[in-house]
């Protein structure tokens, strides 16, 4: 029995008015077939030695048994329940009309109505997913009030912009999912966004690397990659990379220049676009080691300062690309077989 807080008042135990505690106490108590232990709190009359409870604390200690309830199965409390919405900023009410549910079905989840598995996972995708409550939202529109449905569009947007970035990862990772277990064909290590982002900041930060576009980093980025393997038997970011007429591609390119971080412009050129890298401040890598930027200045210093056309003509010599038939992928097994790569750090490595 923990004492919480003390009050003068009306004891209704024992009738008189005294000094009565505030308690909580830890009570175990079985619900649905399933043993739970929850806070529950009470008054505590010093005059009889009893616990009793007002209207108030009776609905506390239910919702907090059925929050331990909740807790235990795997289900979201009375309070994320409540956070999912809030999040929208939807009333009750209308968050039932976007699910088709029940009008007062979302206030009995947010309070002593313990939600069934099916409502729960659909709570819990609301929650996640943006892309389909914005969904939803549209398709209710006609049993909205149009006040509040602009209201909720206008917020529902602002939140799915705040997440693209989390969608266009998912979009990637969704691209590599065939070649999640470690192979030749991602160089023995797990796609790691993060390190590409940090790898593409980095040679768009140095002099030493000129006229960095698309068709370039691209082909910097696989040698890096290829250079890493064949020193260290893994490479650095875990893309794969597809044989194509210019060069290496990784899986996954389009949408990996626009990700959250990337310097990266785009410039109409009239009959399509060409995209530029640059970034004019002192970045940190954080997600790079030290032994990965060494590998990125063995790079730089053979092909920062070469064009797009002898990078490209030097990709062709590699037998990695010779052998590899257009549009597959290349295994990185070939590494070991890189042109000589002229630079005193490799021999030191
Ligand atoms: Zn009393």
């Amino acid at each position: 029995m923990n004492v919480i807080r003390s009050e003068m008042r009306l004891c209704t135990c024992c009738m008189e008015e005294h000094q009565v505690d505030v308690v909580s106490v830890i009570e175990c108590t079985s619900f649905k077939k399933r043993k739970v232990e929850y806070e529950a709190q009470y008054f505590y009359c010093c005059n009889t030695n009893e616990l009793y409870t007002d209207e108030n604390q009776l609905q506390y200690n239910d919702i907090s048994l059925k929050d331990a309830y909740r807790k235990a199965e795997g289900l979201l409390t009375s309070d994320e329940i409540s956070n999912v919405r809030v999040a929208y900023d939807i009333s009750q009410r209308d968050l039932c009309i976007l699910l088709g549910w029940g009008e007062k079905t979302i206030t009995r989840y947010e309070s002593h109505q313990v939600q069934d598995r099916a409502h729960d996972a659909i709570l819990k995708k609301i929650q996640d997913d943006t892309e389909w409550y914005l969904s939803l939202l549209t398709e209710s529109k006609k049993n909205l009030a149009e006040r509040a449905y602009q209201r909720y569009l206008k917020y529902a947007k602002l939140l799915y912009e705040s997440k693209r970035d989390v969608y266009l990862r998912k979009a990637i990772e969704a691209e590599y999912i065939k070649y999640k277990d470690i192979s030749a064909l991602n160089g023995n290590v797990c796609l790691s966004l993060d390190k590409v982002i940090d790898i593409i900041r980095y040679f768009s930060t140095l002099s030493r690397v000129t006229r960095l576009y698309k068709v370039k980093l691209m082909n910097l980025l696989w040698y890096a990659d290829a250079l890493s393997y064949k020193m260290r038997g893994t490479a650095i970011t875990g893309l794969v990379y597809l044989a194509m007429s210019m060069g290496a591609l990784p899986i996954g390119h389009h949408s990996i220049i626009n990700l959250d971080g990337v310097p990266c412009d785009e410039i109409d050129e009239g009959e399509g676009s060409t995209y530029f890298f640059y970034l004019d401040e002192a970045p940190v890598y954080e997600h790079l080691t030290k032994d990965d930027i060494s590998i990125l200045d063995i790079i730089i210093d053979n092909f920062g300062r070469m064009s797009k056309k002898q990078i490209v003509d030097r990709m062709h010599e590699e037998e990695a690309y010779r052998i590899t038939p257009l549009g597959q992928e290349i295994s990185f097994e070939y590494a070991k077989n890189l042109h000589t790569i002229s630079n005193e750090r490799e021999k030191g490595a």
